[in-house]
């Protein structure tokens, strides 16, 4: 196979251009970084080469290193996996080095050959490091390309040199934003930060990086960092200015992580170290930090479910074998909060879309809020007023279930009443073709049920979204009892047409995600009414990683919702309803008319401008804090397993068929502690005996809530781990 074609031209200029066979994306693997250095040794050694241009065949540049190398290299080093990798990444630095010092004298800083790199659209990862250490970098003025150095939300960050190369050539603070929160931009924006240096139109790329190339004088090969006299911009950390800054990344570090992402600290310690002492020293500084991240568990974890899993479901990895079954135009009845939400991301994914309320103020309100959204868009200048035409014109609000004719798909969010949903039901049959799909998007009512109103209920399917729809990521697919395959694939390739990423669940209550958030939230209150002081319960769950602690999402999501979902509940379960308890704290909250933030009172306090204050101290007076206050990490244990054993009871049950979307759909659909990589990934970190010890204690103290499912009983004393075995029954 060959990643990169070498050529050369009567000027004296050789092209290295990457251009993997077979593949819409260049990706990086070890092959691929051999032969990159065996062509700059071949163009550093001919004399006929007055200098090199490192480009791509392809719209793009590269979409970054192939992750599953990194997964591979670890494996792949035996019993001393950590020099196995720290080997590899050397000899990434090695061949990094070699374009940047290109064959001058060490000394002199002379008689190198100018290498360029000329990106013709998105760079990301390696694919931006490469060029970090070519001589100038040259961009095609895509404002669809992608620049950037992403790693960070995988749960690594650069490691191939382009963490010490870009805090040399920008200060701590100037790349913090691009190392740290892994910001990605259009070229001219990254030109801006002074990450790149030029921005051509894409037909003169490459002659501009030819022109370059042939009047590049020594100097202009010579980086900052290696000419006498470099000074980091911003200040290293022993000059004052660089030592608030360090003192400030730190803190703010350690304030947005919580301590539980061990790449980010990593990140900046190799900043810091490396910035004290030279280049080359500085990345080698910056190669076993990058060991250290990949040998946490929670680095291989993040890249399994947030990088390789979530692509593989977002590619359909559990779509039935049917035809294409993309959507051209998409009918949503009901116009209010989830309607206009779906309406919205439909349009804008240049779907038609039918838009029904039973009144027609109602339907236009619902397009109304499209276009607030897309008017948010313009005033951040990421719409403009041509996208937003295209896209509103594309949402037609009626009351008129005849404009439904020839939808090939019919979402339903009305209200949550089987009866009215039964009504829209057939309404909208009658009026789509046959073949139609029919979605329902409840959150609570089951799918079987609700079909049984539906003429063709082998096309009836559980769409269900998150709120708010434009934001969340994730979507839930329920198979009731008949739907059919083709309705599933439906479901799938609508979900892909709206760049969410999907997981197929069976039906049952509370299908997967707010099965598993219920108790989470329910542990939180209940350990309110047993006297744990709230800022412990909240603390305890964000130093796990958690996004919002279970007393702040009841006040985001509603106690009044809460109090619904629990009368439901007990009428649907009888003498098992288990949650009396919690109940005493939802209806007193209620009753107080502390409904959450939307009345601007709930377990936290809010100003009149809705904004959250501290937790308030009134619920002290119904539920006083017990003197003697559990550790944290009994706390911690109580939320984190709430949640993990209903996952795993999920897939037990046959809910969840596939392990990788229990991991990844709890990470988008309700934040479950990303660095962990998800439940099952967190369940296999404690190790499967550690778990099953930690659920009977708690059980013993607790409650029953907390008995050890059978599949993880099962787990104990398995080699392979409670993933890894499972993930095998998925492939
Ligand atoms: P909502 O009350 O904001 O909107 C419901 C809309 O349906 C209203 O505009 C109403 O006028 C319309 N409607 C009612 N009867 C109708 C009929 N016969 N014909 C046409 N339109 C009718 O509710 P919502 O929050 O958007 O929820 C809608 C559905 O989505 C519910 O099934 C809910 O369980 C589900 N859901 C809600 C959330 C959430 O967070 N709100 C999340 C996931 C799923």
């Amino acid at each position: 196979m060959t990643d990169f074609h070498y050529s050369t031209d009567a000027d004296g200029i050789a092209t290295i251009s990457w251009d993997i066979p077979n593949k819409s994306m260049n990706v990086l693997s070890m092959e691929g970084l051999a032969e990159l250095e065996a062509h700059i040794d071949t163009a550093l050694g001919d004399d006929a080469v007055k200098g090199v241009i490192i480009t791509s065949g392809k719209s793009d540049f590269a979409g970054g290193m192939d992750l599953n190398v990194i997964a591979k290299m670890k494996e792949m080093a035996g019993d001393q996996p950590e020099k196995g990798l720290f080997d590899g990444i050397m000899s990434m630095h090695r061949t990094l080095r070699k374009i940047e010092r290109a064959g001058m004298d060490p000394k002199t800083l002379k008689g190198g050959k100018p290498i360029v790199a000329a990106l013709p659209g998105t760079a990301l990862g390696i694919g931006l490091e490469i060029p970090l250490a070519c001589h100038r970098i040259i961009a095609a003025d895509n404002p669809k390309a992608k620049i950037g150095l992403p790693e960070i939300m995988v749960g690594i960050f650069p490691g191939a040199g382009g963490t010490t190369r870009l805090a040399r050539k920008l200060g701590a603070m100037g790349a913090a934003p691009f190392l740290l929160e892994g910001k990605l931009s259009e070229p001219k924006k990254v030109k801006a930060a002074g990450i790149i240096d030029e921005v051509v139109p894409g037909d003169e790329l490459l002659a501009r990086a030819k022109e370059w190339v042939l009047g590049a004088k020594d100097a202009d090969l010579v980086k900052p960092w290696d000419a006498k006299g470099y000074k980091m911009p911003g200040g290293a950390p022993y000059h004052p200015a660089g030592f608030m800054t360090f003192v400030g990344a730190s803190a703010m570090i350690n304030g947005k992580t919580q301590g539980v992402y061990p790449a980010a600290k990593a990140l900046l310690s190799a900043v810091y170290e490396g910035a004290l002492v030279p280049f080359d020293t500085a990345l080698k500084i910056e190669a076993r930090w990058f060991v250290n991240v990949l040998m946490n568990p929670s680095s291989s974890a993040m890249i399994r479910s947030l990088f390789i899993n979530k692509e593989a479901l977002e590619k359909g990895a559990n779509r039935p074998k049917v035809e294409d079954e993309k959507v051209a135009k998409l009918g949503v009845l009901g116009a209010g909060m989830m309607g206009a939400g779906i309406a919205y991301v439909a349009a804008n994914a240049g779907i038609e879309v039918v838009l029904i309320d039973a009144e027609q103020a109602a339907a236009e309100k619902g397009r109304g809020y499209a276009e607030g959204i897309l008017d948010k868009g313009m005033k951040r200048g990421k719409v403009s007023e041509a996208k937003k035409a295209e896209v509103l014109g594309r949402i037609t609000p009626t009351t008129d279930y005849a404009a439904l004719s020839g939808c090939d798909l019919v979402i339903e969010a009305v209200f949550e009443d089987p009866r009215v949903k039964a009504e829209v039901t057939a309404k909208a049959e009658a009026a789509i073709p046959e073949n139609a799909i029919f979605a329902t998007n409840t959150s609570t009512l089951p799918i079987s049920d609700l079909a049984k109103a539906s003429a063709r209920p082998e096309q009836f399917i559980g769409i269900h979204f998150f709120s708010p729809v434009d934001k969340m990521l994730l979507v839930e697919i329920i198979r009731g009892q008949q739907t059919g395959d083709r309705a599933v694939a439906k479901a799938l390739d609508f979900v892909r047409q709206i760049r969410k990423t999907p997981i197929v669940v069976n039906d049952a209550r509370f299908f997967y995600a707010n099965r598993c958030i219920i108790p989470y939230i329910n542990e939180g209150m209940r350990m309110v009414r047993e006297g744990v002081a709230p800022a412990l319960v909240e603390n305890a769950a964000k130093l796990m990683g958690m996004p919002l602690g279970p007393l702040q999402l009841v006040d985001e999501t509603s106690l009044d919702l809460g109090a619904k979902i629990a009368k439901a509940t007990r009428a649907a379960m009888g003498d098992a309803y288990a949650d009396g308890d919690v109940d005493e704290v939802v209806f007193w909250m209620v009753a107080q008319g502390r409904l959450g933030r939307k009345t601007q009172a709930g377990f936290y306090s809010y100003d009149e401008k809705g904004k959250r204050q501290g937790l308030w101290d009134g619920l002290a007076q119904q539920f006083p804090t017990a003197e003697d206050q559990p550790d944290l990490i009994e706390v911690q244990h109580r939320l984190m397993f709430a949640q993990a054993l209903e996952a795993v009871r999920a897939l037990e049950e046959g809910v969840l068929t596939d392990i990788r979307e229990g991991d990844v759909g709890a990470i988008l659909g309700w934040g479950f502690a990303p660095w962990s990589g998800g439940p099952f990934s967190w369940l296999d970190m404690l190790g499967a005996a550690y778990a099953v010890d930690t659920c009977d204690r708690l059980t013993a103290r607790f409650g029953t809530r907390f008995e050890a499912p059978q599949l993880l009983r099962d787990a104990v004393g398995k080699e392979a781990g409670f993933y890894a075995s499972r993930l095998s029954n998925a492939a």
